[in-house]
Parts: structure tokens; C-alpha cells; sequence
């Protein structure tokens, strides 16, 4: 049997004050979209961070593509896009490859200029979020969503087997979150990435995500991993608080 790709089994944590996770278990499998739903506060980033091993639980055990979280080694395999980092200043001097070329220095060290190794990687990503187009553009030209393509872009070119985005669509416009959906669509159905996702675009998410999480702790299901076409319409309207189509 292969191992899941994030296994966490009775996750707790605190900051100082606030319980922002109270004993969550949840698989993420290969292959897998999965959404994670939740109000504001409810520990969807939190979540996220420890998947990252970026903050460590008070309670609970982690393991990443079957090995303990503490000895897992291949931190490249698991790619993220923290929530709100598309945000570029008007005037910012780097160019569209530069940004994405960063998502290889931590394997490759810190460079100045792109060494030409790097060029055909970064093509690639480019390609894959749908902004080859933009190649020797400035960044802090984009708009919001096209720069949240260009963070995606950055996560691709480590070649990460899953990626995490903590609420990508929150600098995109609304006309064009269908098609950012889309492309992310296609990320994890032609070039087999697993993706990790917190939004709020429940509407949308619905018919390309195999999964949903909700961290609600008013309802029933909290902290439960379920399959959306094995769902009843009674679990649907519990997790979404209203129907949505399977
Ligand atoms: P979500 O992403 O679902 O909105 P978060 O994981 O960001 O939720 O936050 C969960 C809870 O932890 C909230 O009550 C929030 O205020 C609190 N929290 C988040 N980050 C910090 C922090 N750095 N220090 C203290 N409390 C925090
Ligand atoms: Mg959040």
C-alpha cells in the first residue's frame, strides 16, 4: 500500500492564548485536490503551516510520504504559496523569470543572474500556470491574479509533488477565478501534482476538487476528510451550508 503524502494523526496547537487546532486527523493521498473550507480563525493557515512542518504541534504526530515529519528529508517534494503573497509594489525590479528562477535557489544556492541550467526549468513553470507569454516582463506590471500565477510558477519549477496555496484567489479578479481555477485544474490532472487548498470559493472549487476538509467546529464533520461524490446531499449542505452539485 503506498503511504499518503501528509498523514496527520491528532494535531494540536496553541498559539500563546488561542487553540487554533484541537485534535484534527487528515490524510492527503497522491493524486488528491483537496479543498479545506473553514471560517476566518478557524486554523486553515495554521493547518497548512504544520503540513509544511513550518510550526510544530503541541500534540500529535506527522508524517510526510510515509516518514516521520521530523526525519523527512526531501522538503522540496512539498511546494507552497502562503496567503497573500501577491502583492508586488508598483516598481519592484525584478522580472517575471527572476521571481520564478528564486524558487530553485534554495536547491541551487542563491544567484544573481540565471544560470542557463535554469532557463528551460523556468520556461516550463511559466508554461504550466499559463504565462510563458509574460517572459521579460516586470512583475510589479501584473496584475493580482497574473502575480499569484507567477508565485504558483515559483513553487512549480522545485518540482514539488504536492502543493500547498493558502487562499490563491484572493487577489484575482472575479472573472478570472474560473480559469485560475482551471489551470490549477490541470496542474493536478496532466501533470500529477496533488494539491492542497484553502479557499472560500466553494461555488467554484466544487467541480475540480476530489476532496473537501472543513475546519468548522460547529459542525459534525470537523476535521474529517470526505470523497465529494460519495457525500450525501445531507453531508453536502452540512459542509457547505448550502447545496451544491456533485
Ligand atoms: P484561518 O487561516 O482559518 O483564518 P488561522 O490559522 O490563521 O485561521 O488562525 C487560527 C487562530 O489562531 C485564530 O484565532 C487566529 O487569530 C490565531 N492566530 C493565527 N496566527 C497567530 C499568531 N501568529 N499569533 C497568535 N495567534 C494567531
Ligand atoms: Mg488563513
Amino acid at each position: 500500500m503506498v503511504a499518503p503524502l501528509i498523514d496527520i494523526k491528532d494535531i494540536s496547537f496553541e498559539y500563546e492564548q488561542t487553540k487554533a487546532l484541537d485534535n484534527i486527523s487528515m490524510k492527503v493521498e497522491e493524486g488528491d485536490f483537496l479543498a479545506i473550507l473553514g471560517p476566518n480563525g478557524s486554523g486553515k493557515s495554521t493547518l497548512l503551516k504544520i503540513m509544511l512542518g513550518l510550526i510544530k504541534p503541541s500534540k500529535g504526530k506527522i508524517e510526510l510520504f510515509g516518514v516521520d515529519a521530523k526525519n523527512f528529508k526531501n522538503r522540496e517534494w512539498i511546494g507552497y504559496v502562503s496567503q497573500k503573497s501577491n502583492s508586488f509594489n508598483s516598481g519592484f525590479p525584478a522580472t517575471v523569470e527572476e521571481v520564478v528562477a528564486g524558487g530553485l535557489a534554495k536547491k541551487t544556492g542563491l544567484f544573481h543572474r540565471l544560470p542557463k541550467s535554469a532557463h528551460q526549468e523556468v520556461a516550463e513553470a511559466l508554461e504550466a500556470v499559463g504565462m510563458q507569454d509574460f517572459m521579460g516582463r516586470s512583475v510589479s506590471e501584473l496584475s493580482g491574479g497574473q502575480q499569484q500565477r507567477i508565485f504558483i510558477a515559483r513553487a512549480l519549477v522545485a518540482k514539488p509533488k504536492v502543493l500547498i496555496l493558502d487562499e490563491p484567489t484572493v487577489g484575482v479578479d472575479h472573472q478570472n477565478v474560473q480559469a485560475f481555477y482551471d489551470m490549477l485544474a490541470s496542474l493536478n490532472r496532466d501533470k500529477n501534482i496533488t494539491l492542497v487548498l484553502v479557499t472560500h470559493d466553494v461555488d467554484t472549487v466544487t467541480d475540480r476538487i476530489t476532496h473537501v476538509a472543513c475546519l468548522n467546529q460547529t459542525i459534525h464533520f470537523h476535521g474529517f476528510k470526505e470523497q465529494l461524490h460519495t457525500m450525501s446531499d445531507e453531508q453536502r449542505e452540512a459542509w457547505y451550508g448550502h447545496s451544491v452539485r456533485k
